[in-house]
């Protein structure tokens, strides 16, 4: 479902990741872990094209590319094979909660403004947000505002879900409702496929069939969860995750 090869990204001359090899095949839920600034969302941001690779191949779902050279045709195809939620939500500020889950609807699939309103009525109830949908982002909370940020990636219907430390920019008490979110939305959607980046240990130990260990833009082990994050075999690994017990 989501295959990369030798992915590279350099930004000016500092260089993020210069072969990046990876599978992830329908329906798993691959965690990467991994410390500040070693590349994960430059990686997500490499697959959807919203950064540019300088190389590598990527597949996903029936979409692919050969970095550099990609046509406008291709980003257009293999943007609509996934949907990412963002750490910092990227709602628009001046849009209702339904406005804002009907957007990409309206503007990319041309669906008429009253169906794109149903649709995003029934996403938003799916994430509990009902009572919400004629608030504007300002008057969310945070935790509502990721919530509404993934019934817009529900309303996509892409079953390929980037999901960037969709918690880690949110109070503590706030983490729970959206990792309860995102929970039933994989255990409703088994044929999705995710790759997620979260710090989240026991929620990816939960929910993920494949974990990550990503530092200085190599993958640095990766396994079953309880292997990773159990019983790490790397000596960065074991570092990195001293820090949260
Ligand atoms: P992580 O998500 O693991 O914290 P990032 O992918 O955000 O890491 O960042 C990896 C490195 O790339 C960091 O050093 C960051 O400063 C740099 N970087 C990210 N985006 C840009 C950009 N648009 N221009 C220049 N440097 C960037
Ligand atoms: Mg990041």
């Amino acid at each position: 479902m989501i295959e990369i090869k030798h992915l590279a990204k350099t930004f000016s001359n500092h260089e993020i990741f210069s072969d990046i090899n990876l599978t992830v095949n329908t329906g798993e839920i691959l965690a990467i872990i991994g410390p500040s600034g070693s590349g994960k969302s430059t990686l997500l941001r490499c697959l959807n094209l919203l950064e540019q690779p300088d190389q590598g191949e990527v597949t996903i779902g029936d979409s692919h590319f050969t970095a550099p050279h990609i046509s406008k045709k291709q980003a257009v195809k293999i943007r609509q094979e996934s949907t990412m939620v963002f750490q910092q939500f990227n709602l628009f500020r001046q849009k209702t909660a339904w406005q804002n889950v009907a957007e990409n609807l309206v503007t990319v699939k041309k669906i008429a403004k009253t169906a794109a309103k149903e649709r995003a009525l029934v996403e938003l109830d799916k994430v509990g947000l009902s009572e919400y949908a004629n608030f504007y982002p300002g008057q969310l909370s945070g935790g509502q505002k990721q919530r509404v940020a993934i019934a817009r990636s529900l309303a996509t219907d892409s079953k390929i879900l980037l999901l960037d430390e969709p918690t880690s920019a949110l109070d503590s008490e706030l983490v729970g409702e959206v990792l309860t979110t995102l929970k039933s939305v994989v255990e409703e959607h088994p044929d999705y496929t995710v790759i997620l980046v979260s710090h989240e240990l026991e929620f990816v130990k939960e929910v993920a069939t494949q974990v990550i260990f990503f530092e200085d833009g190599q993958i640095v082990e990766s396994g079953q969860p309880k292997d990773v994050l159990s019983h790490p075999q790397e000596t960065q690994t074991q570092r990195f995750l001293s820090r949260f017990t």
